[in-house]
C-alpha cells in the first residue's frame, strides 16, 4: 500500500492519499480496480445494503447561478416548469410515499443561489424538524450557506448537507462562472461547524479530463473529516444548456469513477446518482460491486429522469441486494426548538459573484447578451464576513 497511514481519528484510520496514488489507482486495469474495490467494499460496508434515497425538489427552476449542466439555471432555454416552494404537507407525503417504498433518507432541493433568512427558509426548517420526526434521514441542498444558517438547520433536525464541488477546481470555472470554487468549500465548512455531515460529490461527461476527476477526489481525500457521503453523477445532457451536446459518459467510465471513488473514501456512503436511465442493469451492477451503496429512487431527480421506483425494487431482487435502513451510520439529530430563533444581527455573507462566461448555445448566448446590456456584476475576488 502506497499510502501512509498518519493518525487515529474516532478509532478509524484515515489514509493521507497523494494526488500521483489516486491516479495510479484510476488508471489501473478495470478489473483490477474493480475487484480491488470490491474488496474494500466489503471490509467497510455490508455489499448487500444499498440505501435508497428520495430527491424532492421543493423549489424548482428561476435559478440566478449558470451551472452549466443545470436545466434549472434561468438564463438557460429549456423546458422545465418551475414553482414556488412546496408546502410543508406536499413534503410529507412525499417523504410518506418514499418511507413506504423503502426508503430511508429524503433530500431536499431548491433552485437558489444561496439561503437567505426569509420565510422560506422558516418554511424549510419545517420540512426538515417533520421529515426528521418520520425517522428518516434529511438532507437538504439549498445552495450557500452561512454558519448560522448551517446551525438552525442542524437544530431543526438535518442529517446532512449537500453541496457538490462538481469538478476540478482547473475545470470547475468551465462550468461555473457565477460563483468561485472557494465559495463552495466555505459552505462545507459552515456545515461542518454546525455538526452536519457532508454530502459532496462530482458530475462525470461535462468535457473534463481524467486528471480533472482525480483532482476532485484528491480535494474530498484531504478533507478532515472526508464527506460522509459522495454522490457520483453521470451528465444527463438537456437540451438547452451549455452541455447539451456533451456524448453520454461510457459506462466503464462510471465504474472506474465509482470504484476509485469508494478505495478513496472508504468510509462515506458512495451515491450512484444521475444518469440511471443511460445504464442498463448490468451496468449499474457493476456500479454495486464497484462499491456504490446508495440510489436515489423515484421518476424523476430534480429535473432530470430516473428510473421508475418498482424497477429498482425488481433489480435489488435480482441482485439480492436490500435497501438500508436510516441512520446506520450515525445518531438521529435530535430537535432544538432554538432552530426557530432568526439571527438577531443579520449575518451578512459576500458571496463571490465572479460574472457570467459560460455560453455554449446560440440562443443563450442572444440572450445573455441582451442581459447584459442592462447588468453588469460586482466583482468580488473572496469569501468576506462583514
Ligand atoms: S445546479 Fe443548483 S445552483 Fe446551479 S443552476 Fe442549478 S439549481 Fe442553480
Amino acid at each position: 500500500m502506497l499510502s501512509i497511514f498518519v493518525l487515529i481519528l474516532d478509532m478509524k484510520a484515515i489514509e493521507i492519499w497523494t494526488k500521483d496514488e489516486i491516479a495510479k489507482l484510476y488508471h489501473q486495469p478495470l478489473l483490477e480496480l474493480l475487484y480491488q474495490a470490491a474488496t474494500v467494499h466489503r471490509e467497510f460496508h455490508d455489499p448487500k445494503e444499498v440505501q435508497i434515497s428520495k430527491l424532492v425538489s421543493i423549489k424548482t427552476d428561476g435559478c440566478p447561478e449558470d451551472c452549466g449542466y443545470c436545466p434549472q439555471a434561468a438564463r438557460y432555454h429549456t423546458d422545465i416548469n418551475g414553482n414556488s416552494l412546496m408546502s410543508l404537507k406536499e413534503v410529507v407525503s412525499h417523504a410518506q410515499d418514499a418511507k413506504d417504498m423503502g426508503s430511508s433518507r429524503v433530500c431536499m432541493g431548491a433552485a437558489w443561489r444561496n439561503v437567505k433568512d426569509d420565510n422560506d427558509f422558516d418554511q424549510v426548517l419545517e420540512m426538515v424538524k417533520s421529515v426528521n420526526q418520520m425517522d428518516m434521514e434529511v438532507c437538504c441542498t439549498l445552495g450557500m450557506l452561512s454558519e448560522n444558517q448551517a446551525k438552525r438547520l442542524a437544530n431543526a433536525g438535518l442529517y446532512a448537507y449537500n453541496h457538490n464541488l462538481d469538478t476540478s477546481e482547473e475545470y470547475y470555472k468551465e462550468v461555473i462562472s457565477t460563483r468561485g470554487y472557494e465559495d463552495r468549500l466555505q459552505t462545507i465548512d459552515n456545515a461542518r461547524k454546525a455538526n452536519l455531515t457532508v454530502c459532496s460529490g462530482g458530475i462525470i461527461g461535462m468535457g473534463e479530463s481524467d486528471n480533472d476527476r482525480i483532482s476532485m477526489l484528491y480535494t474530498y481525500a484531504l478533507m478532515q473529516p472526508q464527506p460522509e457521503s459522495v454522490p457520483i453523477n453521470a451528465l444527463v445532457a438537456v437540451e438547452g444548456t451549455p452541455l447539451e451536446e456533451q456524448t453520454p459518459v461510457p459506462i466503464w467510465d462510471m465504474v472506474r469513477m465509482i470504484a476509485t471513488t469508494r478505495i478513496v473514501l472508504k468510509h462515506a456512503a458512495v451515491r450512484l446518482s444521475a444518469g440511471r436511465t443511460q445504464m442498463n442493469d448490468e451496468g449499474q451492477a457493476l456500479c454495486f460491486m464497484a462499491g456504490a451503496n446508495s440510489i436515489f429512487a423515484g421518476d424523476k431527480l430534480l429535473t432530470t429522469p430516473n428510473p421508475d421506483f418498482n424497477g429498482d425494487l425488481a433489480l435489488f431482487d435480482k441482485l439480492g441486494l436490500v435497501p438500508m435502513k436510516a441512520y446506520k451510520k450515525g445518531d438521529k439529530p435530535k430537535v432544538n426548538e432554538a432552530y426557530k430563533e432568526k439571527p438577531v444581527n443579520k449575518e451578512k455573507v459576500k458571496w463571490t459573484r465572479p460574472g457570467h462566461l459560460i455560453e455554449r448555445n446560440e440562443e443563450a448566448k442572444a440572450k445573455s447578451k441582451e442581459v447584459r446590456k442592462s447588468f453588469r456584476p460586482r466583482k468580488i475576488s473572496s469569501v468576506k464576513k462583514l
